[in-house]
């Protein structure tokens, strides 16, 4: 069994998962801290034209992906991690949305498996089958509250939410503590207060005088304040 975790995509369009490569993610997969796969869906037909979709039973607009092809990719994704539960992540603007909460759930799982809908989506009976299914979990998952044209960003959104998580991948772990969605006060979670560097001008603008006080307790209470006011102002 891998002990590090692993991220197969399944997508009609790996070229755009190229980003995978760069970066943060880019240099994890070369130190072994991930492995990563991106797969062709297309690669799973016998037809052709490499047909994924099909038109939609009880009629409307727009084609919907087909099962098969879908079925035959996940099950052939599933033997690139036996020994590991399976969670299959449908990208769908129907689905729960991401958040750090989640983003840090996902670290858990060993293999993730993303499913890039294109079209009008993916026939809902992939997440019904493998929601049933032995040796996997189905999570649908959208990104926020609007309509993407397929689930390739949305992917690399969640990705790297959650690989810049893991052990190893950012050199001062210290910084995953004093973020956004992470400073935790009492019941909540605030956005990161305000940061300044060098010089201490520009263009008019100063320093806060607290932050080159070198008084670190007296640091700590500016930025939770900044850190509460700027959670409580923060455009709904
Ligand atoms: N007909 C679908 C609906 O109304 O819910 C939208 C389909 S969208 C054009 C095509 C694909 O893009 C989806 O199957 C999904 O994989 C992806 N997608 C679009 N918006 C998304 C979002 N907000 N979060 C995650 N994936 C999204």
């Amino acid at each position: 069994m891998s002990k590090v975790n692993r991220f197969d995509v399944i997508t009609i369009f790996p070229e755009y998962l190229s980003p995978l490569n760069l970066s943060l993610i880019g240099k994890a997969k070369d130190a072994g801290l991930i492995e990563i796969g991106v797969h062709d869906l297309r690669a799973q037909t016998n037809d052709v034209h490499g047909s994924v979709d099909d038109t939609p039973y009880g009629g409307g607009a727009g084609m919907v992906m087909s099962a098969e092809p879908w079925g035959k990719a996940i099950d052939a994704v599933a033997e690139l991690a036996p020994d590991v539960e399976h969670e299959l992540i449908v990208l769908t603007p129907a689905g729960q949305k991401l958040t750090q909460e989640l983003a840090v759930e996902l670290t858990k799982s060993k293999h993730l498996i993303f499913a890039c809908g294109r079209y009008e989506g993916i026939d809902i009976r992939i997440s019904d089958y493998y929601a049933r299914a032995n040796g996997f979990k189905v999570r649908e998952v959208s990104i926020g509250d609007y309509v993407l044209g397929g689930g390739e960003v949305a992917t690399l959104v969640i990705m790297e939410a959650i690989i810049r998580l893991l052990p190893g991948v950012i050199g001062n772990p210290s910084s995953l503590d004093e973020e956004s969605h992470s400073i935790i006060d009492g019941d909540s979670a605030l956005v990161e207060y305000p940061n300044y560097t060098k010089p201490k001008v520009w263009r008019g603008l100063e320093v806060p005088d607290v932050l080159l006080s070198g008084n670190h307790g007296e640091i700590a209470k500016w930025r939770l304040e900044q850190a509460k006011s700027r959670t409580k102002n923060r455009p709904k």
